[in-house]
């Protein structure tokens, strides 16, 4: 099956009892036996497996190309169950440009459970080798990154990590399974935050992992079994819901951003333009490579003038709305300094690439010549 196809019709079959063309939200929390230790249907107790989560791990695991997909109930509480694999005394090697939640974990483990994470620039991969320790489980990176849009080669990455006998786990929350599936790059493990394109409304917190490792799925199953972060059968079904359009909103995710990134490009207010479409854009033709149908939704921009004039325009908007996430079918506006990397210091956001004046924009589904103009008159006021 094609992508969209699957989008619509893996792990969502009509229901086999009532014909019903929708999977059905099951809330039971337990599963009668027909006999002492024997299921009916193999479904037991809902922390242990539930069957609307079923369809959409089945349906996640089929849009990246995986054998095995396991949902949770948030990104990060899939981010925690892959740092799992990791023991007190081993290291995590993350890019420098992360999502900052990651960035959090990441120092929790470190300051609370000595799991060593340093970070490192993933674009020059002659300086990543001296980045591996004996002790690396896992390297950790995003393509493209948050909040910097870096682009990184997957597959070169992947062929290093496994060189020095660690795992490559790839953030794929950006790209979307429509724009890129990792798993074919060469990836271990790839993971989402489903709160964002797959999920695509603003309407739920959701986090998926996938892979075509039994190993892997066997730990990262019983992890989840057993710390139990698991999302409830109607977050499930909204998820469900989403991807059934997931491969029409991205189309539409790409176009938009594509003009919006161009429109600011060509703006006398605005420094700099991230985005991965743009000729501009430092890992253009990797972009172009390693994607397929376009280079998602989000852009970044430098706005000339520094951090005040940055927070005006944020705040000048009126169809762009301020406030944290992504991917959802309204634009966002947003300030990464003082919202989704206020927990960074100056220092290690300078490192990280994120300046002061940087503006970061999810550009949604609204008809493309109202965002246009309104950020024209947003950049006329600030
Ligand atoms: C939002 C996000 C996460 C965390 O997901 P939640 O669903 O908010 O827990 C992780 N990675 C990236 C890239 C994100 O954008």
């Amino acid at each position: 099956m094609r992508f969209g196809t699957k989008a619509i019709r893996a792990g969502q079959e009509p229901d086999p009892i009532t014909g019903a063309v929708v999977p059905p939200i099951h809330t039971a929390s337990t599963y009668v036996q027909a006999k002492v230790g024997e299921l009916k249907a193999g479904w037991e107790y809902a922390r242990s497996g539930n069957p609307t989560r079923g369809a959409l791990e089945r349906s996640i695991a089929a849009l990246e190309n995986a054998q095995y997909g396991l949902a949770f109930a948030s990104g990060m509480a899939a981010e925690t169950a892959v740092t799992s694999l990791v023991r007190s005394g081993e290291h995590i090697l993350a890019t420098k440009d992360i999502y900052g939640g990651t960035f959090r974990l990441l120092r929790h483990l470190r300051e609370k459970y000595n799991v060593q994470s340093t970070y490192a620039d993933f674009t020059d991969l002659n300086r990543l080798e001296e980045a591996f320790t004996p002790q690396t489980r896992l390297v950790w990176i995003e393509s493209p990154s948050n909040p910097t849009l870096v682009v990184v080669d997957i597959a070169a990455i992947a062929e290093v990590a496994h060189r020095h006998g660690a795992l490559l786990v790839v953030d794929n929350t950006f790209a979307s399974p429509y724009l890129q599936n990792p798993l074919d790059l060469g990836a271990d493990i790839v993971l989402h935050s489903t709160t964002k394109y797959i999920g695509g409304h603003s309407d739920l917190i959701g986090g998926a992992v996938v892979t075509n490792d039994p190993e892997l799925y066997e730990k990262l199953y019983r992890y989840q079994n057993d710390f139990g972060g698991v999302p409830s059968p109607f977050d499930c079904w909204l998820t469900l819901r989403g991807i059934r359009t997931l491969h029409v909103r991205m189309e539409t995710h790409c176009r938009n951003a594509m003009a919006v990134a161009q429109f600011l490009e060509s703006h006398p207010k605005i420094e700099w333009v991230r985005y991965p479409g743009l000729p501009s854009h430092p890992q253009h033709e990797l972009a172009r490579r390693q994607m397929r149908h376009g280079f998602s939704g989000m852009v970044a921009v430098g706005v000339k003038g520094g951090a005040e004039v940055a927070q005006r325009f944020c705040e000048g908007t009126k169809i762009f709305n301020l406030a944290e996430s992504l991917g959802g079918a309204e634009s966002l506006i947003g300030y990464p300094p003082k919202m989704s990397h206020a927990s960074m210091s100056a220092e290690e956001r300078a490192w990280c690439g994120i300046p002061d004046n940087m503006v970061r924009l999810s550009v949604g589904l609204e008809d493309v010549n109202d965002l246009l103009e309104d950020l024209q008159q947003a950049l006329e006021q600030c």
